[in-house]
């Protein structure tokens, strides 16, 4: 059950409200974001949501029977869109591409991709600085200072950034420098680090997990809302299934199934979700025409050449060509 409370609601209503909840067994979290003021009452007691609803103090009250309650579209109908400032927004009628290499390699890199994205009027670049990689030998990302240099240019250029957190111990070094954390397929379920995330002002991309159930990531997302951040955007970026024919398993059902359960943004990854170059491009438009209020996906200006996951990097023109059709498919489904 979620109960919507009165801003500025008194402290005696408050506790009215708990005793309440307390005689019919049920447990009372209080939840406080950044726009509104929550109890989440779990119990199992059928009763008459009317006793509790007309309590003084209460805005609105909604039995939500799912495991995730704030995220759940049972709750609230309308789609949330994240607003990025700069006119940059995400979710339902706002279809945004995030692109940019897997990881950030160099100034020069950082400075082509951003002429790349601005020729293509895209406003929000991916990479990482701090990459999870298979093998501890691998490239694990530029850190910190990447950060700040790429943050520098993305501003130049007045482009977004989106990038991945891993621990919990980074999130306030690279607060001033990003527009989106990530949180990567290995970390889906990382519920120290969601619960961090949930205590920012900052919208977070929340990946599934590798092996990742849908009820699993819309209950991650809901760590992050009810610690108090009702940012986030939810992102497929493929499975790990019995197939070896390709990377990952692009779950195109995730995306209209998600769009039904959740009222929060949905975004797709094909690039993850296939690990094929030469096949992104098809699925990111499946990903669309299923419904993805946004892409991410990688581009590279020689993705032979690039630090991490090249065999899946598209290169500018191949890029170019992706960005066009996907838009195209865009105005399909938005029947234009
Ligand atoms: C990435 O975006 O480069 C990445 C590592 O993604 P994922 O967590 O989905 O594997
Ligand atoms: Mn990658």
């Amino acid at each position: 059950m979620i109960i919507q409370l009165e801003k500025g609601i008194q402290q005696q209503d408050l506790q009215k409200l708990r005793d309440s909840l307390n005689g019919i067994d049920y447990k009372s979290n209080e939840v406080q974001t950044q726009f509104q003021h929550y109890i989440i009452g779990v119990g199992k007691k059928e009763f008459d949501i009317r006793s509790i609803g007309t309590l003084p103090g209460i805005k609105d009250i909604h039995r939500v029977s799912d495991a995730y309650k704030l995220v759940s579209r049972k709750w609230r109908v309308e789609d949330s869109v994240i607003d990025l400032g700069d006119g940059v927004k995400l979710g339902t009628g706002h279809f945004e591409i995030m692109a940019g290499p897997c990881s950030i390699e160099s100034d020069e890199q950082i400075e082509t991709t951003l002429q790349h994205l601005q020729k293509n009027n895209i406003r929000i670049m991916r990479g990482g600085v701090y990459k999870p990689r298979s093998s501890p030998y691998s490239f694990r990302g530029l850190g910190l200072e990447g950060l700040v240099r790429w943050h520098e240019a993305a501003k130049r250029y007045g482009i977004k950034i989106i990038t991945e957190v891993m621990m919990t111990e980074q999130i306030e070094d690279m607060l001033p420098y990003v527009d989106i954390l990530q949180v990567g397929a290995r970390n889906s379920q990382n519920f120290n680090l969601l619960d961090a995330l949930g205590k920012i002002d900052k919208p977070v991309l929340l990946k599934r997990g590798i092996s990742g159930t849908i009820d699993e990531l819309l209950q991650a997302a809901e760590y992050i809302f009810s610690n108090g951040n009702e940012k986030i955007m939810l992102c497929e970026r493929g499975i790990r299934s019995y197939e070896k024919a390709y990377r990952n398993t692009m779950d195109i059902n995730a995306i209209p199934i998600l769009k039904e359960k959740t009222h929060l943004p949905v975004i797709a990854d094909p690039s993850h979700g296939i690990g094929v170059r030469r096949h992104v491009s098809k699925v990111a438009l499946a990903t669309v025409a299923a419904g993805a209020d946004g892409v991410i996906m990688e581009v590279h200006a020689q993705p032979e050449k690039a630090f991490s996951d090249g065999q899946q990097t598209l290169n500018f023109s191949e890029a170019n060509k992706a960005y066009e059709d996907m838009r195209k498919m865009r105005e399909i489904v938005n029947g234009g």
